[in-house]
């Protein structure tokens, strides 16, 4: 089989649309209407998924349906654009799902730094139920008018989005001093990307030989991010990720942020394989992480061809909850 080969199309449902438009836009009713639409749910996963069928994915149960490779019924209906589904491949979805781990809305606020075209900011305000700030950092004038539309078709009533360079941003500014949770998805190579349905890439990828100057650039700014990120104060869990399958861009930036000063100075570490994912076997590469398996473990990769995603990488950083408020 191909690693372009698509064996199965993604569908995440959006409870927003249900809670804040009028009508019945619930899982339930998206299963009536699949069913007009000649579409019967199955409970085991098979792939291919057979032509006709659907069922929900035993990685995110709750939102993500999965259909054959051919299917297509969201054209011009309804539910999509409604923004009551919403195109995501499986694995763009883990992202806002390992940060959000554990969640209540007493807890506090969210960024996402690198928001546009808004598909994990939707879940990330989605896993919120919409409530608390969710802050959308954006730096493409473009790319923050997509995101908007986004957010405003997807009824992301909670976030606000800023055209702005998140590096620019003053961690200890008074108005982020309640946000504990940042997501980090940057520009990256695109290298993972088989299925480019849902995404809308920001260039193409370069011919070999300019590759690898332009991986080093991209680790360069992708380890200030995460960097700039373990500067908030009141954070204390940052989500790492890239739709990239070179290690220059994954474990590597990934192993000299955990070696960083400021890592070792505000405790920050990586979360156990308990809070990334534990059931996702494909893991880390110990060899890109100076050997360190337990490392390699808590990190996730998803490769296209193998596991009916684009090729991805997550990984989630957290601190001690007593080194909270110290300022720098
Ligand atoms: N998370 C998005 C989603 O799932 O729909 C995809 C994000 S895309 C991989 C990276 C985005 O980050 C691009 O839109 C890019 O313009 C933006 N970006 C890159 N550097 C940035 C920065 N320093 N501050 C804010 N946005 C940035």
């Amino acid at each position: 089989k191909s690693s372009t080969e698509v064996s199965a199309r993604y569908v995440r449902w959006n409870p927003n649309v249900d809670l804040h438009r009028s009508g019945d836009w619930s899982i339930e009713a998206l299963f009536s209407h699949l069913k007009t639409k000649g579409f019967e749910r199955i409970t085991e996963p098979v792939y291919p998924v057979t032509k006709g069928k659907f069922f929900m994915d035993p990685h995110l149960p709750d939102c993500l349906l999965v259909f054959p490779p051919s299917a297509n019924w969201w054209v011009g209906d309804k539910w999509y654009e409604a923004g009551a589904v919403i195109l995501q491949d499986k694995a763009s979805c883990f992202p806002a799902k390992v940060l959000m781990k554990g969640w209540t809305q007493e807890e506090g606020e969210c960024i996402d730094a690198t928001a546009a075209p808004g598909n994990k900011t939707s879940y990330i305000s989605a896993l919120m139920s919409s409530q608390s700030r969710l802050l959308a950092f954006e730096r493409s004038a473009p790319r923050f008018t997509t995101l908007e539309k986004m957010l405003a078709k997807g009824q992301c009533r909670n976030v606000i989005p800023r055209r702005a360079d998140f590096t620019d941003s003053d961690p200890l500014d008074p108005e982020f001093a309640k946000v504990t949770r940042i997501l980090l998805d940057p520009s990256c190579s695109g290298s993972g990307i088989v299925n480019r349905l849902d995404y809308l890439l920001e260039d193409e990828v370069d011919e070999p030989d300019a590759q690898s100057s332009r991986l080093e650039k991209l680790a360069s700014f992708q380890l200030q991010m995460i960097l700039h990120a373990f500067r908030f104060p009141s954070a204390r869990r940052v989500v790492y990720s890239t739709c990239s399958i070179h290690a220059e861009e994954d474990e590597r930036v990934v192993l000299a942020a955990v070696s960083s000063g400021i890592a070792e100075e505000r405790e920050w570490r990586l979360a156990d394989r308990r809070e990334v994912l534990p059931t996702w076997e494909r893991r880390g590469r110990p060899e890109e992480m100076g050997g360190d398996e337990q490392m390699a473990e808590s990190v996730i990769r998803c490769l296209p061809g193998e596991d009916k995603t684009n090729g991805f990488f997550v990984a989630c950083f957290v601190r001690n909850e007593e080194t909270d408020g110290l300022q720098l």
